[in-house]
C-alpha cells in the first residue's frame, strides 16, 4: 500500500512516508494530518495505451497526467494549459492575496518535474477543438492525436446576470492574473466590495483587508453560508469579520450596477445603494464546457461522467470542476485531484472506479475553526438544542432520539474528530441528554469518545 496523509482541516491529500510539516494548501500543521490508505494503481487492463492527451493544466489535468505516466511508463504524455504558468494550487489564491505567501509557492510542480516524468507541458497553448470521432485536438499547434483524452479544463468563475456585471473593471478571482489586478487595487487603499457570501467571498474579503483596503461584503442571501451556518453562526463571523475591518450586509439582491462620478453605483432591490471603486464578483462557478459541446459530448451542469470518469465518448474522460458525477459538479480542489488520479489512470489503461469522497466538514475560515456536521436545525419538537456563544467562539449541538443529529463549532472545532465520530457511530448519548448538560459538559463528554 502507498502511504497518503489526509488534511482534516481542508481535504488536501499529502503522498509520503510522513505528513508534511505544514499543509502547503491551508497552512496546517503535521498534526492536522490523518493517515490514508489509498489503493495502489490498478493493473494495466489496456496495454496499449501509446498517447494521452491531457487538456487543461489545473490540478486535475496534472493529476491525471501523473497518474497516466505512472500507469503506462512507456505512453507519450501531452497536457494542454490555455493558462501561461506552471500549474498552481489555485485553491491557494486567496492566501496569495492575503500576502501569506509568494507567487514562487503557487506552482504544484517545479518545471523539472515535468521533464523529470517525461510529461510534455505545453503552458499558453488552449485547445481550440476536439473531435471525439478520431480521438484529437487542434488549434494553434496543429492536430494532436490521441488514444485517450482526458478534458480536466475546470470552470469559470460565473458572474450573475443583473444589468452591469459584465463591465470593465468588475472582476473574479479565478487566475493569477485576476488575483495581480485585485492585489494592485488593494495596495492602492481603494474601495472594493466583494458580491457573494460564500467562503471563498469571505475568504477574498479578508485577503484584500489585509492588504489594507476598505471592503464590503455584499451577500444576497439572508446570512453567510447558509448551507454550513445557522443565523447565529452567521452573526458571530460577521463579527469576526467586523474586527478584520470588513462591512457586511446581508440579503442584498443586487438589483444593477451603474457608474457614477468614476466610481461603481451598486443598487439592491430593496432601494440600498453602495459605492465601490471596484468590484470583485464571487458567486460561484460555471464548468467550461464549450469544447465537451462542440464535440457533442453529454452535458449538463457539467460534461456527464460514469464512475469510471469516462464521458459519453469512448476513450474520452473528463475530471475536476469540468466533470459532473452523479448530479454534482463538485467545485472542491480534493475531488479534482482524486477524479484527475483515475480519469488519467483509466485514460492510460487501467479501470479505477470513483465513489466520491467524503465531504470536509472542517474549514479555516479567516483563520478562524469551524465545523459544520449533519443537521443544524431541529426536525421536530422532540429534538434538543444545546448551544452557547462565548467571546471568540459559538457551539450548537442538535440531538434527534438521544443521538447526535448535527453540530456547528466555530472559533474552537478540537472537539469535532470526536463530534464526527459520535454522529457516524448513532452513539446513544440518553444518560449525557438526562443531566440536562450545558455545551460545554456536551464537549467534555464528547472528549471521552475519542
Ligand atoms: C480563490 C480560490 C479559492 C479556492 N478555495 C478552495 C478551497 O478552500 N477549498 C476547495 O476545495 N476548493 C477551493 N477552490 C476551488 C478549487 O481551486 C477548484 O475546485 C480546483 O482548482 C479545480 O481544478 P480543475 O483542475 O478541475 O480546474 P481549474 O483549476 O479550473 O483548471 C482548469 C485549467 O484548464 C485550462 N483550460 C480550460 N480550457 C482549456 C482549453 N480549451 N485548452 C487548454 N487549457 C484549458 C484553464 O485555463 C485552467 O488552467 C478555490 C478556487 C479559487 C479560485
Amino acid at each position: 500500500m502507498k502511504k497518503s496523509w489526509i488534511c482534516t482541516i481542508c481535504g488536501f491529500v499529502h503522498e509520503g512516508d510522513a505528513p508534511p510539516e505544514i499543509c502547503v494548501v491551508c497552512g496546517a500543521g503535521a498534526e492536522a494530518f490523518q493517515p490514508e490508505d489509498q489503493a495502489e494503481t490498478a493493473a494495466p487492463v489496456n496495454a496499449d495505451i501509446r498517447r494521452v492527451v491531457v487538456v487543461g493544466g489545473g490540478v486535475a489535468g496534472v493529476s491525471a497526467a501523473e497518474a497516466a505516466r505512472k500507469q503506462a511508463p512507456e505512453a507519450e504524455i501531452v497536457l494542454f494549459s490555455a493558462e501561461e504558468h506552471l500549474p498552481y494550487y489555485r485553491i491557494n489564491l486567496s492566501r496569495y492575496l492575503a500576502g501569506e505567501i509568494t507567487k514562487d509557492e503557487l506552482p504544484i510542480h517545479p518545471a523539472g518535474w515535468y521533464e523529470e516524468n517525461r510529461i510534455d507541458f505545453r503552458g499558453g497553448v488552449p485547445v481550440a477543438q476536439l473531435n471525439a470521432a478520431d480521438r484529437s485536438v487542434s488549434g494553434a499547434f496543429g492536430v494532436e492525436r490521441a488514444d485517450a483524452i482526458v478534458l480536466a479544463v475546470g470552470a469559470q468563475a460565473f458572474r450573475p446576470p443583473f444589468e452591469g456585471s459584465q463591465q470593465d473593471g468588475i472582476l473574479t478571482v479565478r487566475t493569477i492574473e485576476e488575483a495581480d489586478r485585485v492585489l494592485e487595487w488593494a495596495r492602492n487603499g481603494k474601495e472594493i466590495v466583494c458580491m457573494g457570501g460564500g467562503i471563498l467571498g469571505i475568504e477574498a474579503a479578508g485577503a484584500i483587508a489585509r492588504q489594507g483596503a476598505s471592503v464590503t461584503l455584499l451577500e444576497a442571501l439572508d446570512w453567510l453560508m447558509p448551507r454550513q451556518l445557522n443565523k447565529k453562526a452567521s452573526d458571530k463571523l460577521a463579527a469576526f469579520m467586523l474586527n478584520q475591518k470588513i462591512r457586511f450586509q446581508a440579503a442584498f439582491r443586487t438589483r444593477s450596477i451603474t457608474r457614477a462620478n468614476g466610481r461603481f453605483v451598486i443598487a439592491a432591490e430593496d432601494g440600498r445603494v453602495v459605492q465601490a471603486d471596484h468590484i470583485v464578483i464571487t458567486a460561484g462557478i460555471r464548468s467550461s464546457l464549450a469544447l465537451a459541446k462542440q464535440a457533442g459530448l453529454e452535458t449538463k451542469t457539467g460534461i456527464l461522467v460514469n464512475s469510471r470518469l469516462q464521458t459519453s465518448a469512448p476513450g474520452l474522460y473528463a475530471a475536476g470542476d469540468a466533470a459532473e458525477f452523479q448530479g454534482v459538479v463538485s467545485g472542491l480542489w480534493t475531488v479534482a485531484q482524486y477524479q484527475g488520479v483515475m480519469a488519467g489512470a483509466n485514460a492510460a489503461g487501467a479501470s479505477q472506479t470513483f465513489g466520491g469522497i467524503p465531504r470536509s466538514n472542517a474549514l479555516k475560515v479567516l483563520g478562524v475553526e469551524l465545523m459544520s456536521i449533519g443537521a443544524f436545525e431541529p426536525a421536530d419538537d422532540g429534538d434538543v438544542v444545546i448551544e452557547a456563544e462565548y467571546d471568540h467562539s459559538y457551539d450548537r449541538f442538535v440531538f434527534q432520539q438521544n443521538r447526535l443529529a448535527g453540530a456547528i463549532l466555530l472559533g474552537d472545532s478540537s472537539v469535532g474528530t470526536a463530534v464526527k465520530k459520535a454522529i457516524e457511530e448513532q452513539r446513544d448519548l440518553k444518560n449525557l441528554l438526562h443531566a440536562r448538560p450545558t455545551a460545554e459538559q456536551v464537549r467534555v463528554a464528547l472528549k471521552t469518545l475519542m
